[in-house]
């Protein structure tokens, strides 16, 4: 049996763990299945429990962007566990990595650090909620921002502008200060905004989708948004816990030249250590405890293992004038000859992508919005993902996320993908 140590320790860890894994999408529910076990990682390839190898393309869901124990960000590590693990005190290293970033962000002049995206995204609401006076926000229905209680939230019914619970545990008055919008839909943004005047905090969103799959904004689209919160007063927050670091150092908003007034970060910025960031002017960051009322703190923030590592995969992409290029031209050729492969098979398919992000639809239709994404085959996605780790591919197990290509992938496992998806039958 090809899983047989990841069934056995599957069945073990549901005793002692909810559902036997420590995040949802990690228990194969949407797909199906054992999910594997992995035992360790190197560049490309992650090997599991069973000593079975993998090529990986979620790559930790983004942040082994330079592949898995990149030798210099493993340097790195081992040279600060000899230093001190934590220390609760501040650090130069936090002040290297703060100038790094914004030095080479856009739009940005100050940074605080946080342990995860979802810490992020939490603080950077609470923050736009204290800087401007107001209550609500505006999200987008298939986007993801971590799991406060002011995100999970789905759109209301009928005339209702306000939103949902969208899990036991969130209450109603919560709710009613999220309004859910369509993504890709401006109009409908509008509307909310019209009914909510001198109410809306801030608009969040990820400015390339990548929890709903690959899907990315229409030309004009964030432009508009722009332009709705700064007529309305509020904060445009860009979730770039994703994008920021992969799509270019300065994520959407270099990518695209849209400004946005915070940005959060996580992923990629902590080379696969637990961080998250949030970023913006001088004027917006002054509100944050100590200097202003806003309160957020961090008994690991910061922690020094976590900035190492974080500072030495962004200095590894910084001296690489190629590195966002050379990515988006692997993940490109990639997508372009799955296509063909789907093509000679008469497979229905839309590959969305940007840069080296990008999600597999099996559908005839283009993929713009959750409704859209929701609509296309997932149980052909299901049977194309038990197919491809069979063969030693690893992809995201749902039709819903995307898939992450590191810098390790090389024209070697480009091939044996394509191999393998050649031998799939739908
Ligand atoms: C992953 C993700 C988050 C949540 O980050 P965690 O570190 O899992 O809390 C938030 N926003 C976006 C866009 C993400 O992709």
């Amino acid at each position: 049996m090809l899983y047989q140590r990841s069934s056995a320790l599957f069945d073990e860890a549901k005793k002692y763990i909810p559902g036997g894994v420590n995040s949802p999408v990690r228990a194969f529910k949407s797909v199906g299945g054992v999910p594997v076990f992995m035992n360790s990682a190197k560049g490309a390839y992650l090997t599991d429990e069973d000593q079975r190898t993998y090529i990986d393309y979620i790559n930790s869901w983004g942040p082994a962007i330079l592949g898995h124990t990149h030798p210099e960000v493993l340097a790195a590590i081992q040279d600060q566990a000899q230093k001190g693990f934590s220390f609760g005190t501040p650090t130069h290293l936090e002040t290297q990595i703060a100038k790094l970033i914004v030095d080479n962000v856009p739009n940005i002049d100050q940074v605080r650090m946080v342990s995860s995206g979802t810490e992020a995204c939490m603080s950077a609401i609470r923050l736009a909620r204290g800087v401007t006076n107001r209550d609500k926000l505006i999200k987008f229905e298939g986007c993801y921002h971590g799991h406060s209680d002011s995100f999970l939230i789905k759109a209301g019914s009928g005339a209702a502008t306000f939103g949902n619970p969208n899990s036991p545990g969130v209450t109603p008055g919560t709710a009613k200060d999220t309004l859910v919008a369509r993504y890709n839909d401006l109009e409908h943004v509008k509307s909310l905004f019209e009914a909510n005047t001198q109410a809306i905090a801030a608009v969040i969103i990820e400015p390339i989708a990548g929890n709903m799959g690959c899907v990315l904004p229409e030309p004009g689209f964030l432009q508009g948004l722009r332009a709705l919160c700064d007529q309305f007063g509020a904060l445009l927050i860009f979730d770039e816990v994703m994008t920021g670091f992969r799509l270019a150092f300065g994520g959407a908003q270099e990518l695209l030249g849209v400004k946005a007034d915070l940005v959060t970060f996580g992923k990629v910025i902590g080379g696969g250590m637990p961080v998250g960031a949030f970023a913006g002017s001088k004027a917006i960051m002054d509100h944050l405890a100590p200097n202003g009322a806003v309160y957020q703190a961090g008994t690991l923030s910061g922690n020094p293992l976590a900035m190492r590592a974080g500072l030495v995969t962004l200095g590894v992409i910084l001296n690489d004038t190629e590195f966002y290029s050379r990515l988006s031209s692997t993940t490109e050729t990639l997508a372009r000859e799955i296509s063909s492969v789907f093509n000679e098979k008469g497979i229905s398919h839309v590959i969305n992508r940007q840069g080296s992000m990008m999600s597999v639809f099996f559908d005839s239709e283009e993929v713009k919005d959750f409704d859209q994404a929701a609509k296309a085959n997932h149980a052909v996605f299901n049977e194309f993902f038990h197919h491809m780790l069979s063969e030693g591919i690893y992809l995201p197990p749902s039709g819903y996320e995307t898939w992450f290509i590191s810098a390790a992938i090389q024209q070697r496992e480009l091939d044996r993908t394509l191999e393998a998806v050649s031998r799939f039958k739908s």
